[in-house]
């Protein structure tokens, strides 16, 4: 990153995301849910199943970015709403996915954290538009994007007035077919040399694999990440999207002690 001047980069002090309560790059954070809102019964279910589990906040796509066009896209604002209800039954703050720049006022009134997706990391204009409203941003990682790409994305939010970014490290396309895509698990230490914003990692849909999430969230918490975010659906076997890689809640519930076990024991050894 040598020469870069970016504000992604500078400063010592790390930048902590408060988000009604919950503070991103202090502690560990796990930020669950399903893919997709696909109806009341579905959000609402899962929604208080990661919550008595442990979970610190919720995830849940209303609007969805589908390889083919005849794909489950979504319930739209219908699916905010379900997050809005879930919320007020849970507490848990919510976090979605926003594709389009026409719909940031409707995620940002919804929506406590607005996610910028892989597919739209170089979307510019989407990037302004969510650097000027007033919701944190979780930006991923473009799936063929460098750290350095990943962090000029970072800044066309920051440089619009928004300070409030956390990157997501969702996997990069490799050679690899066996998994959906490959964890690069050395971006998180490699990050944390570089910038003080809070990295997490979303082991779902970098392998693409439920029965590979459990380690790969477990080897995020060594890497020195600051959450993970997971996808949980009440019924994986029924999940209108991404349903190889959905935990069920039992599954979550074992992975949630493992991974308040190691975070414990790590933070004894500091
Ligand atoms: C998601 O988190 O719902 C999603 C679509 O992930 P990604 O943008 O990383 O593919
Ligand atoms: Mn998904």
């Amino acid at each position: 990153m040598k020469g870069l001047r970016l504000a992604a980069l500078t400063g010592d002090q790390k930048t902590v995301v408060r988000v009604r309560g919950v503070r991103i790059g202090e502690g560990f954070v796990v930020i669950a849910g399903p893919c997709s809102v696909e109806g009341e019964q579905q959000m609402l279910a899962t929604a208080h199943a990661v919550k008595r589990c442990g979970a610190d906040m919720l995830r849940g796509g209303a609007f969805k970015p589908r390889t083919s066009p005849y794909a489950f896209q979504g319930l739209g604002l219908k699916g905010l709403k379900i997050l809005a209800q879930a919320r007020r039954e849970t507490g848990l703050p919510v976090v979605t996915e926003v594709l389009d720049t026409r719909h940031v006022p409707w995620v940002c009134e919804y929506a406590d954290v607005v996610q910028i997706g892989a597919r739209n990391m170089q979307n510019y204009s989407l990037l302004k538009e969510v650097g000027r409203c007033e919701k944190p941003v979780l930006l991923k990682r473009g799936m063929h994007a460098t750290l350095e790409e990943w962090l000029n994305c970072a800044e066309y939010i920051l440089s619009e007035g928004n300070p409030n970014v956390i990157l997501c490290e969702r996997g990069i396309r490799t050679f690899e077919t066996y998994t959906r895509n490959t964890l690069d698990l050395s971006a998180v230490p490699a990050l944390k040399e570089i910038t003080h914003l809070p990295v997490i990692v979303d082991p779902s849909h970098a392998t693409g694999r439920a029965s590979l999430i459990p380690a790969m969230c477990l080897a995020a918490v060594s890497s020195g990440a600051d959450g993970v975010m997971v996808e949980v659906h009440i019924n994986p076997s029924e999940a209108l999207s991404d349903r190889e890689q959905a935990l069920s809640p039992e599954e979550f519930d074992g992975l949630m002690r493992k991974i308040r076990y190691l975070k414990k024991a790590m933070d004894e050894l500091k």
